[in-house]
């Protein structure tokens, strides 16, 4: 079943694009522009605001140009870009973010890893009615879940292709809980599953 072909805001492409510059230089983000139908944005990012800037499969396929432009390395470049995406939401869109002048320190771990995650679930839907995102907390660990996901937009894969979320959420874990924890893509929409679904793990550190 085709999934409708969502609408992404500018304040996310803009988050993207940065976080892409950051990663990869500028000349890499350019060809990668270029070779993903996305020339329009060279030395030209859209505003930090709220209108509809391009389609979930343009998206899609912006990851994918990354991947092929990276071979091996790809996978690795998309989870910096994430996480580099969050370290820009923290920093110039905090409010959307909801975390402006938040503080944790008092709360269990699994209790701020659930606030981060539901706080991205929450700025994701302010951008757009139709994104369909929770957070599972049924589990033993707790899991961030999308069936709206634009990475993985009218792709296929025999394996979870969201990297560039894997490193967001990882990164929004380590801002919540103040140490690293490991991130699992455990169901892709790329693969057919019903949604993207990535588990908490195991803290990293000693
Ligand atoms: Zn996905």
């Amino acid at each position: 079943m085709a999934r409708e072909d969502a609408v992404i805001v500018n304040a996310l492409v803009r988050q993207a694009l940065v976080a892409a510059q950051e990663v990869m230089g500028e000349n890499g983000l350019n060809a990668v522009l270029r070779s993903s139908g996305l020339e329009r944005f060279v030395g030209n990012f859209p505003p930090e605001d709220l209108n509809p800037s391009i389609q979930a499969s343009q998206y899609a396929r912006f990851n994918a140009a990354i991947e092929e432009f990276y071979g091996r390395g790809g996978r690795g470049m998309l989870k910096r870009i994430g996480k580099a995406s969050f370290e820009y939401a923290v920093r110039e869109q905090a409010t959307l973010l909801g975390v402006a002048g938040v503080a944790l320190k008092l709360l269990p771990e699994r209790q701020r890893i659930k606030f981060i995650l539901n706080q991205m679930v929450a700025a994701l839907k302010k951008t757009n009615a139709q994104v369909d995102a929770w957070v599972d907390d049924s589990g033993e660990r707790v899991a961030y879940l999308e069936s709206t996901c634009a990475i993985c937009q009218g792709r296929t894969s025999e394996t979870p292709v969201c990297h560039l979320y894997v490193g967001s959420i990882g990164e929004a874990v380590r801002w919540a809980a103040g140490r690293a924890h490991e991130i699992i893509e455990t169901h892709c929409l790329a693969k057919g599953d019903p949604y993207c679904r990535f588990e908490i793990g195991e803290a990293k550190d000693a």
